[in-house]
């Protein structure tokens, strides 16, 4: 039993701060022995993808949680296509949900952008996904703002799971961070910091170096009026004021008070500084640790052993309830 179990795909550029803000900064603060936390590389095939890549990308973004803190000798850290029973538990769940709840996943409906060409795969990424989670029959899960509704997918069927068969899955509850749950696009204020879409001047890509980090925050879309201050009609303004409250913990309101009459020079400024600063000790650590990929295998291999017999434990039971012969 999991208290916390959370994923990250190695899709598109490196991880970047949103994903560090709303995701795995929390993962490594939050951790505990039973946390379970995963790159999900199942998930990243439902877009095209250069297989190649896919592995290099994979490697990559268990280095970052590395190096922003996640402890292989407390919390659990693997690859979740080592685990082969995400993809059985993912089966039978297709067999749970229906075609209805599915066709309502707004990220489906972003991501496919109505064409009928995307795959299979990507319109059932919200079941695999309810699979992760269940499997390890996780209490919490850590996630950033997008991924309220898959949550809530994952929550009914975990219901209906229990109630069709009987008893079998802990029904999880999403977490959020106060700040920092949903950032935007540097560019494009009106979409989320993503990978697979952002372009790069939209993101901070971890991997970016410090004048990178410091230009693209600098030529950040910000909105008419000088203001520095929180409103419906000032979405990019916004998005700094929130990102600025996750890097550095002050509250937007006390941010603002601060920013009165200054401008947004000094505004983007001290962000860029802040960010950077906090920035700083994890892009160290991933360097050190990109340089023995030998190590980082071996810690997800190791990782997937103890994964593999809590997906086995809850396996078991799904089997024997669902009626398939042992
Ligand atoms: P993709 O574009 O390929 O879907 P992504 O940037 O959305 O990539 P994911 O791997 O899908 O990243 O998500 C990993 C975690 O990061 C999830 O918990 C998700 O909620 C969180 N997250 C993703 N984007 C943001 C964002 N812009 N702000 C805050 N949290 C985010
Ligand atoms: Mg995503």
């Amino acid at each position: 039993m999991a208290r916390a179990f959370s994923g990250i795909q190695p899709s598109g550029s490196s991880p970047h701060l949103g994903n560090y803000l709303g995701a795995f900064r929390r993962w490594a603060e939050d951790q505990q022995p039973d946390d379970v936390y995963c790159v999900v590389d199942l998930h990243a095939m439902t877009l095209p993808y250069d297989p190649q890549e896919l592995r290099e990308r994979t490697i990559a973004v268990a280095t970052w949680l590395l190096a922003a803190g996640i402890d292989p000798d407390v919390s659990t850290l693997f690859v979740q296509s080592h685990v082969r029973e995400h993809s059985e538990l993912a089966w039978i769940l297709n067999c749970v949900a229906t075609t209805g709840e599915l066709r309502r996943m707004v990220q489906f409906k972003e991501k496919s952008k109505g064409s009928e060409s995307v795959t299979v795969g990507l319109f059932t990424y919200p079941v695999l996904q309810a699979a992760d989670i269940l499997l390890y029959q996780a209490r919490e899960v850590p996630i950033g703002e997008d991924q309220r509704q898959h949550l809530e997918l994952s929550r009914d069927i975990a219901l209906r799971f229990n109630h069709r068969y009987g008893d079998t899955f802990t029904v999880p509850r999403p977490t959020f961070p106060p700040a920092g749950a949903r950032i935007m696009d540097l560019q494009d204020v009106h979409a989320k910091m993503s990978k697979s879409v952002s372009s790069p001047q939209g993101i901070v890509d971890l991997l970016d170096d410090e004048r990178a980090t410091e230009r693209k925050i600098k030529r950040a879309v910000t909105d008419s009026g000088g203001e520095v201050r929180a409103a419906h009609d000032k979405p990019g303004v916004t998005n700094l004021l929130d990102l600025l409250a996750a890097v550095t913990g002050a509250t937007t309101g006390e941010l603002e008070q601060r920013y009165q009459g200054q401008g947004y020079g000094a505004f983007k400024t001290e962000i860029a500084e802040a960010v950077n600063g906090v920035l700083r000790p994890v892009r160290q650590r991933y360097a050190e640790l990109a340089a023995d990929p030998g190590a980082v295998a071996e810690i997800l291999h190791k990782g997937a052993d103890r994964a593999r017999a809590m997906a086995e434990d809850t396996m078991r039971t799904v089997r024997e309830r669902v009626g398939l012969l042992r």
